[in-house]
């Protein structure tokens, strides 16, 4: 197909604002487009390639599950299914795995399982979840209503019932929204999209009094923050408290689409035959690149390697900042991490791609950095100089 005649891009639906290159190819840190140029990839696809693009031992796994069986639906058991399972059980406060095939479609999960929780342990009228403002739960219409930001909302109404938002870290606000008809309390341990926002110790901590006292589910959507990504397996580890649903997604095939809604038995037993599904769910493919993801984290140092080089970042961050006036902080914990400006910076990511770095920007505000896991410290210290560089022509 000739690109430059038909102009194929224009049959695409246009939700999304795009950095006009095309990528044909991905490799490690690095990424290349179709006229060639080459791309150190800060985001990781969102969170996504964590281990990098075309990781060896992803590649090999899907590749040989490929040969063996692509599908069979949930009518029957396959291996790759029952591995991701007992590693993500064996290795959480978890213990079973609903799968799905995106975030979305986990945190749909867990709305229901919570719902259906309140209604079989506490009555019909216990359906209501409390999220936080500026979260971000995913784009189905219940997960839009999860998300505290109104801009994905508008226009998309009415909105189903039966969701609350209140203030990040604000326990006050925390306890005067709960009551008999809360059925769960959802959040993400740091909120990703909303612009790198870690959650207190305290507000997590008085979530999970919150929810035991009501006899209610606490969510945690680590779709984002899971699998590595703050430096151990999962971030509520690094938290004084343990969910008793996990949402998880992006990183967990490394780049296959995937989705699980991980939860205890008292709560998932709520979901008995029949009432929820999904057709591609624990797809084979899918699974065997979860099942090398999960090998990888699990069996080799590469959580030391995301605290140790996050750590890295951080710090070449925070100098950069102490040396910025337009700096207002710098956030994130492992591989997660957000240098917030005082004012927009509309042009910096498509200043730093045409420098050759790839990097995600929230609000127009909040730079994001969402490295593989892999990058090396000499291509942090490019990162840096190039944001030195922008510094100097934006001082
Ligand atoms: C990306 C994301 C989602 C949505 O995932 P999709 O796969 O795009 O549906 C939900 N929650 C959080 C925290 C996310 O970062």
């Amino acid at each position: 197909m000739d690109t430059n005649t038909i102009k194929p891009y224009s049959y695409i639906a246009e939700t999304y604002s795009r950095f006009g290159i095309t990528i044909t190819r991905g490799s490690g840190t690095r990424l290349w487009d179709d006229k060639g140029r080459q791309y150190t990839d800060f985001t990781s696809g969102i969170a996504v390639c964590s281990l990098g693009h075309c990781n060896p031992h992803i590649v090999e796994a899907v590749k040989a599950q490929a040969e063996r069986l692509f599908h069979v639906s949930n009518l029957y058991w396959t291996e790759p299914q029952l591995k991701v399972a007992s590693l993500l059980v064996e290795n959480s406060c978890a213990d079973r795995v609903f799968f799905c095939n995106s975030g979305a479609e986990a945190v749909e999960a867990a709305i229901k399982l919570a719902r259906k929780y309140g209604h079989d342990t506490r009555g019909p009228d216990c359906f209501e979840i409390i999220t936080l403002q500026g979260s971000f739960h995913g784009r189905t219409l219940a997960a839009i209503t999860a998300t505290g930001q109104p801009v994905y909302q508008r226009g998309f109404e009415p909105l189903p019932p039966g969701f609350t938002h209140v203030p990040p870290n604000d326990i006050r606000a925390l306890e005067l929204a709960a009551g008999k008809r809360t059925a769960a309390v959802m959040v993400e341990p740091i909120q990703g999209e909303g612009g790198v926002r870690p959650l207190t110790d305290e507000f997590l901590q008085a979530a999970r009094q919150t929810a035991d006292q009501l006899g209610a589910l606490l969510i945690f959507d680590e779709i984002q923050v899971g699998m590595g990504r703050t430096g151990s397996l999962f971030a509520y580890e690094q938290t004084p408290v343990e969910p008793d649903v996990i949402c998880l997604a992006k990183g967990l095939a490394g780049g296959v689409p995937i989705g699980a809604m991980l939860a205890r038995e008292e709560a998932m037993k709520h979901l008995g035959p029949g009432t929820h599904a999904s057709t591609f769910g624990a797809n084979p493919i899918a699974c065997a690149a979860a099942g090398a993801v999960l090998e990888q984290l699990l069996e080799t140092d590469i959580l030391r390697q995301v605290r140790e080089k996050g750590q890295y970042l951080m710090e070449g961050l925070r100098k950069l900042a102490s040396r910025w006036d337009k700096v207002k902080e710098v956030r994130g914990r492992g591989m997660i991490l957000g240098v917030e400006f005082k004012k927009a910076m509309p042009d910096l990511a498509s200043w730093l791609m045409k420098e050759g770095f790839l990097v995600l920007v929230a609000q127009g505000l909040i730079l994001r950095l969402l490295p593989p896991f892999i990058m090396e410290k000499e291509e942090i210290d490019r990162l840096l100089d190039a944001l030195y560089r922008y510094k100097s022509s934006n001082p």
